[in-house]
């Protein structure tokens, strides 16, 4: 959600920033700006997309420098229009010359405009962020960082934030509170951006910015404080991804690219992780927890979106393995519910950025109520990990793609390491999980051969691709898929998907079914097999069209769906890793025959770092 890009040092900002804006692109945005500082300040910013941003600057003039700023707004206030982008500079009367951008929310940015408006301020847009910009103009005394530090202990909401001043032609200032933001360290310069994407093809050494820390950097030095100027000293470390992790290739999307990349994925997340001849389950990261982990009375996952499908799976997995009562809800619910957190309450929050919002703020609710935290997150370094006591990270590689595929199959991975981790230590004898982990350890192998029916599925796909409502149903731990599938259908077509149990469907959805509407059943072989088939001859017998995904060697489904997709036999509690591919490439196919443009979906961002 939203890009920020500033660049200090001996090199021409404005390429670098606008390659930096394009590698944000993936994060969702409506809106694109720049700003350059030499001897004045030059900004152009325009709605639309960046290359909208670029050829406008090919014919402006100006924009050279080695200090520069550069943004692409995700609206939360004011529409996308050209007046709204950022940066937003502090008042022209006063004369000082500052341009910001941000990310986040000015929560109070109404109390503090009517301040300004009291003092002779006037506004030129609609957004909390130029308000915090004319505050920062208006503590103003020839020291930005002062002003910014200033300015920022009036706010109250989340920023992450990149300001520059005509006045400090050599000074780039940047803070942080709730909305990510990280620096690239490089030779007599660094690159500040949103996240590792806009830095690797600099440098490989960066730290990420803590809340409430503000940075000022010039082109061979920084500092970092705390808004009271207290210093702090931050970690640098070596970014874990390279440029060619975050390259097309030959892809024609980066989600086609990371469906594909899904068995390497998961055999990095699975790589020193088991021994499956001696039944155990290596998690490092939660290792020193593993005694509470035991003894936990209860587990909460938390997370939104995909996530929160993954952390249904992660109901099913926990409950079935480590026999603890586990529950899932919506971050956004959980945080403002007032929730009951009892000793022994281990709360697990998925996220694949580390980042979002919600998933943040129900982490601290549970937190400060004496759970237990944990993250199970893709993002090294990224706040969730640091702000859990313990955590397992996904290890996918860099997910581009808005909708997301291969961070859902390694949160789901994970999270059946961590239910074997702690059943293993309950009840789970050594040749249970050492069968159960030959099975996993196969999995990608499994999936390998299951994106081969790409081509397939995109044929089959074509036959109902004018179809505007879907429906999705599995039963057990095959209804997240289900969920999952509508969902990714959503999102990147924008065709009307519902997911929902199967047995669900006789209480309401039914009277939807009619004539040719595609419904889509995971009805693989399981524990609810037979019911399942009893709920395709309910859809059939009412003119529905089915499309099922099976396990291979049932010829029995082929007969009563018009479609199937076969993948392979594996064990009940592992199927969605499996089942959920071929409705991924369901969903992509869908999207590009309609001609959308599946990794710029519209009104999505990739990670939902506001409210
Ligand atoms: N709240 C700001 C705006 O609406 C920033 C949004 C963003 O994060 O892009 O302009």
């Amino acid at each position: 959600m939203c890009g920020i890009v500033a660049y200090i040092g001996t090199k021409s900002a404005r390429p670098i920033l606008l390659e930096g804006l394009k590698r944000l692109e993936y994060r969702g945005y409506d809106s694109a700006g720049l700003a350059i500082l030499n001897e004045e300040l030059h900004v152009e910013r325009t709605v639309g997309r960046v290359r909208v941003l670029e050829e406008k600057l090919k014919h402006a003039q100006g924009f050279d420098g080695t200090l520069g700023i550069a943004h692409t707004r995700w609206a939360t206030h004011g529409e996308p229009a050209d007046r709204n982008a950022h940066p937003h500079r502090d008042d022209p009367t006063k004369g000082h010359g500052i341009a910001i951008i941000h990310n986040g929310i000015i929560e109070n940015h109404n109390t503090l405009k009517t301040y300004l408006q009291e003092k002779g301020h006037v506004f030129s847009s609609e957004t909390d962020t130029e308000v915090l910009a004319h505050l920062i103009g208006e503590f103003y005394e020839d020291d930005l960082e002062k002003a910014v530090q200033s300015a920022l202990r009036e706010v109250t909401g989340a920023y992450a934030i990149a300001a520059i001043c005509a006045s400090e032609p050599g000074v780039l200032v940047i803070a942080r509170k709730g909305s990510p933001l990280m620096v690239g360290v490089g030779k007599d310069e660094y690159i500040v951006a949103s996240d590792s994407s806009a830095i690797v093809a600099h440098t490989t050494q960066a730290f990420n910015l803590d809340d409430y820390t503000v940075a000022r950097l010039t082109r061979d030095s920084f500092r970092t404080t705390t808004l009271d100027n207290v210093p702090i000293t931050p970690q640098i470390r070596e970014l874990e991804y390279s440029l060619d992790q975050i390259e097309l290739g030959d892809y024609s999307h980066y989600m086609l690219k990371e469906i594909f990349e899904q068995p390497q994925a998961l055999r990095m997340t699975l790589k020193g992780r088991i021994d499956a001849r001696e039944g155990q389950v290596v998690l490092g990261g939660i290792a020193e927890y593993a005694r509470e982990l035991v003894r936990a009375r209860r587990i909460i996952f938390v997370g939104q979106g995909t996530a929160l499908h993954a952390a249904m799976i992660g109901e099913y997995i926990m409950e079935d393995l480590a026999k603890i009562p586990t529950e899932v809800e919506f971050a956004s619910e959980f945080r403002y519910r007032n929730p009951i957190i009892e000793d022994g309450t281990v709360m697990v929050a998925i996220s694949q950025s580390g980042e979002t919002a919600d998933t943040i703020a129900a982490l601290q609710e549970g937190k400060s109520r004496g759970a237990l935290a944990l993250g199970l997150v893709n993002v090294v370094g990224s706040t969730i990990s640091r702000e859990t006591d313990a955590g397992v990270y996904l290890r996918v590689g860099p997910e581009i793609g808005v909708a997301s595929t291969k961070a859902f199959l390694g949160q789901v991975m994970v999270a059946t390491l961590l239910a074997t981790f702690i059943g293993r230590r309950r009840f789970l004898s050594a040749d249970y999980v050492s069968n159960l982990l030959q099975s996993l350890e196969v999995i990608p192998d499994h999936i390998e051969r299951v994106v081969q029916l790409s081509d397939e599925i995109r044929d089959i796909t074509s036959k109902y691709i004018d179809r505007e409502n879907w429906l999705f149903l599995g039963r057990g731990h095959n209804y997240p898929v289900a969920l999952e599938g509508a969902l990714k259908l959503k999102e990147i077509s924008y065709i009307h998907a519902e997911g929902m149990p199967a047995a669900e469907m006789k209480h309401g959805p039914i009277a939807l079914i009619d004539n040719g509407m595609p419904v889509v059943f995971v009805a693989t072989k399981n524990s609810q097999y037979e019911k399942v088939i009893s709920n395709i001859e309910e859809v059939r017998s009412r003119g529905g069209h089915i499309l099922a995904v099976a396990t291979e060697g049932d010829d029995e489904i082929g007969r009563l769906c018009e479609e199937v997709f076969y993948v392979p036999d594996v064990p009940e509690p592992l199927q969605p890793m499996v089942t959920v591919v071929p409705l991924q490439l369901l969903a992509y196919h869908a999207a590009v025959l309609r001609g959308k443009d599946v990794d710029k979906p519209r009104n999505l961002a990739k990670s939902v770092t506001v409210e």
